[in-house]
C-alpha cells in the first residue's frame, strides 16, 4: 500500500478542493479517498502512518491530453512569426513529417509525451496518421510507426490511446494524396482495417482506437467502413471536425451538406465518438452533436495559435456534447492553459463573465478526456480509479495567494511537481525520474529540422 497526504485534494463532484485528504493506493489502483477533516485528525479507523509522502498544494486527478500529433511538437516556436493561416502551417508540418522514421519518431515522441508527464498529462490519445515510409511505401512492419508511439509512452511513463487515423484522400472531392501525404494513405478504408486489425499493443498502458482525419480525408462511401471497425472493436473514434469554414464550404460543394450531417448520415456519430474542435459548426451541428452525445474535444491554444476562431464550447455543453481538451499542435503543452481558454475565449465571444464553473473545466481536464480516451476508469480522485495524481504546488510566483479553487485560473504546467500515474512516480520535485526532457527535445528537435 502506498499512501499520500494532500494538503488539497480535487475530489468527484466537489465544487472546490477538499483539505487534507489521505490517498491510498495499491497494484496502480486508488484503494481509499479519507478527508480527514478537522486539520489533520484521521477520524476513527484511518492511521496516517508516518510513510504517508506529504503532498503540499493541489493534488488532481490525472489529466487526460485528448488530442496530440506528437511529431507537432517539432513545429513549436518555427511557423509563429509569420503570415499565413492554417493551410500555409500545414506545409511546414508537411516538411517535418517527410523527415520522420520510425526512430527519430520514437525520440521525439518520447521527449514530447515526457513534456506532457511534467505538465501532469498521464494519458495522450495520439491521433496518428504517419504510417508509411518515404514515397507512402509500408515498412517491414506495417505498424513500425504505431510501435514507436507505444513504446515512446511508455518510456515517458504515461498512458496512450493510439488513435489509428484514416487518411486516404486530399481534399472532399476525392484528390490523391500527394507529396508526403503519401505517407499518410492506406489505399481505402478496408486496407486501413487490415493494417489496424494487425496492430495490438500488448502494453497495459497503451490501447487501441480509431480516428477519421476528416472529411476531406475519408471518402463519404467508406466513412461506415471506419466507424464500424471502431464499434466491432468497442474502441473510441475520433474525427476532426470543421476546424476552418473551408471544410464546411468544401462539404457543402460536394455533397450537399455540413461535415458534421454527412458523419451523422454514416453512422459516425455516437457516445463512442469524439469531434476534436468543431470550432464552425452550424445550430444543426450542434443538436446532432448533442443528441448523438458525441463528445467535443477543443484544442483552444492551437485554434489561437492557427487562426481557426473560437467554438461555441458553451452551447455544445449544454446540448449534451461531453467537452474534453487537446494540446493538438503542441504550441504549447498546459492544460490549466486549455481549461482556462474554454472560459476565457467564451468571455471573448460573449462579452460575458461565467461560463464553465472550476470544477466543469477540472472535468473537462481529467475525467471527460479519460472518457474520450476509452478509459472509463481514469480520472477521478476516487476508490476503484487507477491511481494517477497530478499535484500543482501553491507557493510559487504564480499561485502563492491564490485559493485552491482558483489554481486552474493561475496555474501554469511548470507549477506540477508531482505525477503519479498508475500508481508509479513518474515525475518528483518537477523532475522526470528517467527523462532529461529539456535535452531530448533539443535532440529529437535537431534530428528532424537541421
Ligand atoms: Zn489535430
Amino acid at each position: 500500500m502506498t499512501r499520500w497526504l494532500a494538503e488539497y485534494a480535487w475530489l468527484p463532484d466537489h465544487a472546490e478542493p477538499t483539505p487534507d485528504v489521505l490517498i491510498e493506493a495499491e497494484a496502480g489502483r486508488i484503494a481509499a479517498v479519507t478527508p480527514l477533516v478537522g486539520g489533520g485528525a484521521a477520524p476513527a479507523g484511518v492511521e496516517v502512518l508516518g510513510d504517508a509522502v506529504r503532498l503540499p498544494g493541489l493534488t488532481l486527478p490525472g489529466l487526460a491530453n485528448a488530442h496530440s500529433h506528437a511529431f507537432h511538437r517539432a513545429l513549436r516556436g518555427r511557423t509563429h512569426g509569420g503570415r499565413g493561416d492554417f493551410w500555409s502551417w500545414r506545409d511546414v508540418m508537411y516538411d517535418v513529417a517527410a523527415r520522420l522514421d520510425p526512430d527519430s519518431y520514437l525520440a521525439l515522441a518520447r521527449a514530447a509525451y515526457a513534456e506532457m508527464a511534467l505538465a501532469g498529462i498521464t494519458c495522450v490519445g495520439e491521433f496518428h496518421y504517419l504510417h508509411h515510409g518515404p514515397e507512402g511505401r509500408p515498412y517491414a512492419d506495417p505498424n513500425a510507426m504505431s510501435a514507436a508511439l507505444v513504446e515512446a509512452a511508455a518510456h515517458a511513463g504515461i498512458r496512450l490511446t493510439l488513435l489509428d487515423t484514416a487518411y486516404l484522400t486530399a481534399s472532399v472531392d476525392g484528390a490523391e494524396l500527394v507529396g508526403t501525404q503519401r505517407r499518410f494513405g492506406d489505399g481505402d478504408a478496408l486496407r486501413w482495417v487490415e493494417r489496424v486489425d494487425a496492430f495490438r499493443p500488448e502494453n497495459d498502458h497503451a490501447r487501441r482506437g480509431a480516428a477519421i482525419h476528416s472529411v476531406r480525408a475519408v471518402p463519404a462511401e467508406q466513412l461506415a467502413t471506419v466507424a464500424g471497425w471502431a464499434d466491432r472493436n468497442g474502441v473510441p473514434l475520433h474525427v476532426h471536425l470543421s476546424e476552418q469554414p473551408a471544410e464546411n464550404d468544401a462539404c457543402r460543394a460536394v455533397h450537399g451538406c455540413t461535415p458534421t450531417r454527412l458523419l451523422a448520415d454514416h453512422g459516425v456519430l455516437g457516445p463512442h465518438t469524439t469531434a476534436v474542435h468543431a470550432t464552425h459548426p452550424t445550430s444543426a451541428d450542434v443538436a446532432l452533436l448533442g443528441d448523438s452525445r458525441t463528445g467535443v474535444c477543443l484544442c483552444p491554444t492551437t485554434e489561437r495559435d492557427l487562426a481557426d476562431g473560437i467554438g461555441p464550447a458553451r452551447r455544445m455543453a449544454e446540448a449534451g456534447s461531453p467537452v474534453s481538451l487537446g494540446s493538438d499542435s503542441h504550441a504549447v503543452v498546459d492544460l490549466f492553459e486549455e481549461a482556462r481558454a474554454v472560459e476565457l475565449d467564451e468571455r471573448l465571444r460573449t462579452r460575458r463573465r461565467g461560463h464553465f464553473s472550476a470544477a466543469e473545466l477540472v472535468t473537462a481536464a481529467t475525467v471527460a478526456g479519460h472518457a474520450a480516451l476509452g478509459w472509463g476508469d481514469a480520472g477521478r480522485l476516487s476508490a476503484g480509479d487507477r491511481a494517477d495524481l497530478v499535484t500543482v504546488r501553491l507557493d510559487s510566483a504564480r499561485t502563492a495567494g491564490v485559493p485552491p479553487v482558483g489554481a486552474f485560473f493561475a496555474a501554469t504546467a511548470a507549477d506540477v511537481t508531482h505525477v503519479v500515474v498508475d500508481g508509479r512516480t513518474v515525475v518528483a520535485d518537477g523532475r522526470h525520474r528517467t527523462v532529461d526532457v529539456p535535452a531530448e527535445l533539443r535532440d529529437a528537435i535537431r534530428e528532424v529540422t537541421s
